[in-house]
């Protein structure tokens, strides 16, 4: 027993019930709802074992068999095993390519890459938030620079053909030619196509620019070889762990190594991102890695190269597929009029609601998706669509029969929307107010909820079973 006046054993219901209980509550909620966000996932119970271990409790600053501090025998070998499973979960060969698998998460992971290979105020390209790209691309506003990638870097965003909604590649081709990016990244978090990794590194090396594949959203559908890899295009790729890949929440990079190039002169030019990179996450970013969660990386990207990891990655193309033409049956648009990987983008600019609408009326009715821009959206700050995902309902056991049921949830939640948008006009604090005080409709929003949850509820979920 220790000195202090309360026990440092006790279980967390009894040292804190107040937390638990909202724990708890947070439990239910994932529980009863349809989690369609595309970005989340469940990670499994060994995930959740490493992340709640003793390894939590040590400091490591640098790298393995260079540590700052002593004691780190075993930190050291968990370390090199989480790099040596990283690299066999992408059939990487070790004398080609380099991992570091300390970034706390996606977006310290981007500031590493480029930390590393871009100089203060060097220019980079990524696709436009609004058009499927991720923050850490360099977003910024017509009036304001958002994300420290476009304050600390030069940022000229490329973006999607309006009509098609796909990436225009001639026009970044045309821009980058201009720019002249130090940086191109390729990554996506919300677009439902392929990347062409060839047609980005052909504009990368027609402008002497590093091709960044930012990974983070399919990392996992790359793993089991269902979607083309970045691999063989890429100088680096950078992914977090905890969408698609469903392990714990934390970003890596890897980095190639060995030759870059050939001049002239036949002269090898060599990579050296390895020291760069590496010596941007610490000690240029970062202090002690969290080595809970690169436990957690290791048994992740183990369970990445089981046969049931590709049955499952199959399994959510195959749902967003069949939730894709569902939708599509019951006459919404789809941006790029379909998917080939894990969300579906819903432009709800012939429904007559917006995604904020869409986005509340079915958080409502216990299903989470979030409101997103859509090709030829006039203003990002109201977006006409929403965002589905399959990973997270995918890992509950969702198949294709059962997408046909969210659909028909979603379609019957949206229906509501409409009707409750005719008695409140356009400003969105009417509809919230309408929804929950017309009794007709607050009457109809409860009945669907009690069918979802009680359809969801019929779903487990992994991890642990007491909290
Ligand atoms: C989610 C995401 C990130 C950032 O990940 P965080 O862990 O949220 O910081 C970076 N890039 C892309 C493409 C993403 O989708």
């Amino acid at each position: 027993m220790s000195g202090d006046s309360f026990s440092l054993n006790q279980n967390l219901w009894d040292a804190d019930p107040e937390l638990y209980d909202l724990i708890q509550k947070e439990k239910r909620r994932q529980h009863t709802g349809l989690e369609m966000i595309a970005s989340e996932n469940f990670t499994s119970l060994p995930v959740l074992q490493c992340l709640s271990s003793c390894l939590h409790n040590k400091y490591s600053e640098g790298l393995p068999g260079q540590r700052y501090y002593g004691g780190n025998e075993f930190i050291d070998e968990i370390e090199l095993l989480c790099q040596r499973r990283a690299l066999e979960a992408y059939n990487l060969d070790p004398a080609e390519w380099g991992v570091n698998v300390q970034p706390y998460s996606g977006s310290p992971a981007n500031l590493a890459v480029y930390t590393a290979i871009v100089e203060p105020h060097g220019r980079i390209m990524g696709l436009d938030l609004p058009d499927g790209g991720h923050l850490t691309h360099g977003f910024m506003t017509a009036t304001k620079k958002i994300s420290a990638t476009s304050i600390f870097f030069e940022s000229m965003p490329y973006k999607v053909d309006p009509t098609t909604g796909l990436i225009d590649y001639d026009k970044l081709a045309e821009t980058a030619k201009l720019f002249k990016p130090k940086v191109i990244v390729a990554g996506i978090s919300c677009y439902s196509r392929c990347l062409d990794y060839k047609r980005f590194r052909q504009i990368a090396d027609d402008n002497g620019a590093y091709l960044f594949s930012d990974m983070a959203h399919i990392s996992g559908l790359v793993a089991a070889g269902v979607i083309p890899s970045p691999f063989e295009y890429s100088d680096v790729v950078s992914t977090t762990t905890h969408k698609t890949l469903r392990g714990p929440r934390a970003g890596i990079i890897f980095f190639r190594k060995g030759v870059r190039s050939v001049n002239k002169n036949g002269e090898k030019i060599y990579y050296d991102l390895e020291s760069k990179i590496n010596q941007a996450v610490f000690p240029g970013l970062q202090g002690g890695p969290h080595n809970n969660a690169i436990a957690g990386i290791a048994t992740a990207m183990k369970q990445a190269k089981l046969p049931e990891f590709r049955k499952y990655q199959e399994q959510v193309v195959a749902n967003a597929r069949k939730l894709c033409a569902e939708l599509m049956n019951r006459g919404y648009n789809i941006a790029t009029g379909g998917t080939d990987v894990h969300l579906v983008l819903v432009d709800l600019r012939s429904v007559g609601i917006t995604g904020a609408r869409a986005e509340y009326i079915l958080e409502e009715i216990s299903i989470a998706c979030n409101k997103n821009t859509v090709p030829g959206d006039k203003s990002a700050l109201n977006p006409s669509g929403i965002r589905l995902g399959t990973p997270a309902l995918t890992t509950r056991g969702l198949k294709e029969a059962d997408m046909v049921k969210v659909v028909d949830f979603i379609h019957r939640g949206l229906q509501l929307a409409k009707e409750v948008t005719k008695t409140s006009g356009p400003k969105l604090v009417d509809f919230k107010r309408v929804l929950k005080e017309d009794a007709t409709f607050a009457t109809k929003v409860k009945s669907l909820r009690a069918e979802v949850e009680a359809f969801a509820d019929t779903f487990t979920l992994p991890g642990y079973s007491d909290y």
